[in-house]
């Protein structure tokens, strides 16, 4: 070949190698953008707008956070050392099977919890509690009770009052600590999964929520939102045949379904709900299961 040919050839290859490098640029600079845009962000961060849907997406979020977050100068990242969950945020429980995770907060409640537990072992069927701090004896007993019936606990709040725990990212893991260390001392296993009161974004928490989604996601913990509401803490008489529509009147397609549901105090009709409402959860085909950490959560934003 000439000296000319080569020439030709090279000159094509150093610009082959120009334009892979400016894609490659591209391409790193819009994914640090959208991190920085996310980890920045004022206000609500719809995850949806970012892609940050499936297991894949949202693992890579919880993983960089898990990351970019850790700072010795930050004080409460000291605090409660114990609070930290070994958790490499690989959602493996995943599947395309239609999956629906029934959830329940506010308990353990002596009128409402253990009538829904005897359903549950009726039908064979796992479920979550989102628990609150109680102290008396017989509510002390349902948080043993769930764990030995092959049911969650996540963590909700100790005392579920917005401004007390929204305060500060230090109030937050007070709060948390408190009804961690309870459970764990009444069943002998730390709870790894949590549910913000109110949803991981709400009005009281605009503020603070992202700091405190850092926190416990650099200590390992992963929060679930939902993506369905049975609507019985919408009103005070909403009847038993309200709650099950509210579940089934979706055209439930959704391989997942995170549904939310509340077992404290005056919830009698959700316990009287859950037998249609399994059997019609039943019928369409999907598996009821408990949560765990390798599920991949719903999240209303960042
Ligand atoms: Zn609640």
């Amino acid at each position: 070949m000439s000296v000319k040919t080569w020439k030709k050839i090279i000159s094509i290859f150093v610009i082959i190698l120009i334009l892979s490098l400016a894609i490659l640029t591209l391409f790193l600079g819009i994914g640090y953008f959208r991190y920085e845009k996310l980890l920045n962000a004022p206000t609500t961060v719809d995850l949806t707008t970012y892609g940050y849907t499936d297991s894949e997406s949202l693992s890579k979020l919880f993983k960089y956070l898990k990351e970019v977050d850790a700072d010795e100068t930050i004080s409460y990242q000291s605090k409660y050392e114990h609070l930290n969950i070994d958790n490499d945020f690989n959602f493996t429980a995943d599947t395309d099977e239609k999956v629906c995770y029934l959830t329940f907060d506010d308990g353990p409640n002596k009128d409402v919890t253990p009538e829904i537990l005897d359903i549950l072992d009726r039908y064979n069927v796992k479920a979550t509690f989102f628990v609150i701090y109680r102290d008396n004896e017989e509510e002390k007993k349902l948080y043993k009770r769930i764990i030995n019936e092959g049911h969650t606990i996540g963590i909700h709040s100790a005392s579920h009052n917005y401004t007390k725990i929204y305060a500060s990212v230090d109030a937050y893991l007070d709060d948390f600590c408190k009804i961690s260390d309870h459970v764990e001392a009444l069943t002998g296993s730390k709870p790894e999964i949590f549910r913000f009161p109110g949803g991981s974004v709400n009005s009281y928490n605009k503020a603070i929520y992202q700091r405190i989604i850092a926190e416990m996601t650099r200590r390992g913990y992963v929060y679930y939102d939902w993506n369905y509401s049975s609507g019985d803490a919408e009103s005070a008489n909403i009847s038993p045949s309200e709650i099950t529509d509210n579940v089934l009147k979706y055209n439930l397609d959704s391989s997942k379904m995170i549904v939310l549901c509340h077992d404290g105090p005056g919830h009698q009709n959700t316990a009287k709900a859950l037998p249609d409402v399994i059997e019609g959860l039943l019928a369409q085909g999907y598996t009821l299961k408990a949560l765990d950490n390798t599920v991949s959560p719903i999240c209303f934003g960042y």
